[in-house]
């Protein structure tokens, strides 16, 4: 029998003292007081409108710690967060993380200041401050991460799934099907992602949430609704349409692919293209008469399609083919107790 391992059990205090350790120094014009207190104290500027997301990261359930680096985790758990406030055209102001730990892993100091990494990475990345949080000791064996993000929009302009008209032309940033394509290839083999850089293309190791283009599109009052796409093309354009009351349709030979995509077989290319999630990109409509850029926030932009009004005679989202063909598209995306 091998001996017990030589671990220094961290305890509540300590893992704390170690994520303060990690974020003081910078001030933040928002950020009266951050990690220390009962409560954060946060000043947001006058005539904006505050928005609040809150994304659960549970181990099993949206990572495996076994396939994805401590880097990525903590990445990811932030990104889900930013992604929500690019939607609305958002600013962050500050990040609150609860995270609750098995004893095991709250031992292995490298594996939390691995998840610090990814996550203070992309937070110093996007300006945000992690203000805050709780840290508990798991009930099970598994890592849950939740994190709230705030943000300010100017009051009344942030941007909603409501709002798309008939006749208004669909859009979508960056490219789509990579986040599910590297999952697959990560499934594959997880040891050839373990050198993963965030600067290296890794749409599901490393999404970048889409700030800028969200803030851009509501600064310029170019779009008319936005959603991010967390749980695939097909299910997050379906939100938007039931938002909005409207339909769609969309050219498949528009889409923008991902190259990872060249990976894969071509049904299941086509299934990670339509239905993936976790692209983290922007969807949104915008009138045809706007002269909409040819990039956002230094991301391309594509239009893939067209609202119609909503027929109880026609599906809610139709794809058309190269060749002209319609089908009905129907939700294929992430879902819950699905
Ligand atoms: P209290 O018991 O008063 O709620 P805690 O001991 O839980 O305070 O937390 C002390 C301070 O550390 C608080 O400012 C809290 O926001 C911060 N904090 C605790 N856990 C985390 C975490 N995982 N990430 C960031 N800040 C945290
Ligand atoms: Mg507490």
């Amino acid at each position: 029998m091998s001996p017990p391992p030589k671990t220094h059990p961290a305890g509540e205090l300590a893992i704390i003292a170690a994520i303060r350790r990690r974020v003081t120094g910078k001030a933040y014009p928002a950020l009266r007081l951050g990690i220390g207190d009962d409560c954060a104290i946060l000043a947001p500027p006058s005539g904006h409108d505050l928005l609040v997301t809150t994304d659960f990261s549970l181990e099993g359930r949206h990572f495996r710690r076994d396939w994805h680096p401590a880097r990525s985790i903590g990445h990811r758990t932030l990104a889900r967060g930013l992604s929500d406030l690019a939607a609305m055209g958002a600013q962050p102001m500050a990040a609150f993380l609860s995270l609750a730990l098995p004893r095991a892993v709250a031992a292995e100091p490298r594996w939390l200041h691995g998840f610090l990494d990814g996550l203070l990475a992309l937070a110093r990345q996007h300006n945000v401050p992690l203000a805050g949080g709780d840290t508990s000791q798991a009930p099970g064996d598994q890592v849950l991460a939740d994190i709230v993000l705030l943000g300010i929009a100017p009051a009344g302009a942030a941007l909603r799934r409501s709002g798309a008209r008939p006749g208004d032309a669909i859009y979508v940033t960056g490219r789509l099907g990579g986040a599910a394509a590297e999952l697959e290839l990560l499934r594959r083999d997880p040891k050839f992602f373990r050198r993963a850089t965030p600067d290296g293309q890794h749409p599901h190791l490393f999404p970048q949430p889409r700030l800028a283009a969200g803030q851009s599109l509501l600064r310029r009052g170019l779009a008319t609704t936005c959603i991010d796409l967390s749980d695939g093309l097909s299910t997050d354009l379906a939100h938007l349409c039931t938002g909005s009351g409207v339909a769609a349709e969309i050219r498949l030979a528009a889409l923008p692919r991902s190259q990872l995509l060249r990976r894969m077989a071509p049904t299941a290319a086509r299934h990670a293209l339509l239905h993936g999630g976790e692209d983290y990109e922007l969807l949104f409509t915008a009138p045809q008469r706007v002269a909409m850029p040819k990039t956002l926030g230094g991301v391309p932009l594509t239009r893939i399609g067209t609202i119609l009004r909503s027929a109880r005679s026609r599906p809610q989202v139709v794809t058309i083919a190269a060749n002209g063909k319609r089908a009905p598209l129907a939700p294929g995306g992430w879902e819950h107790f699905a």
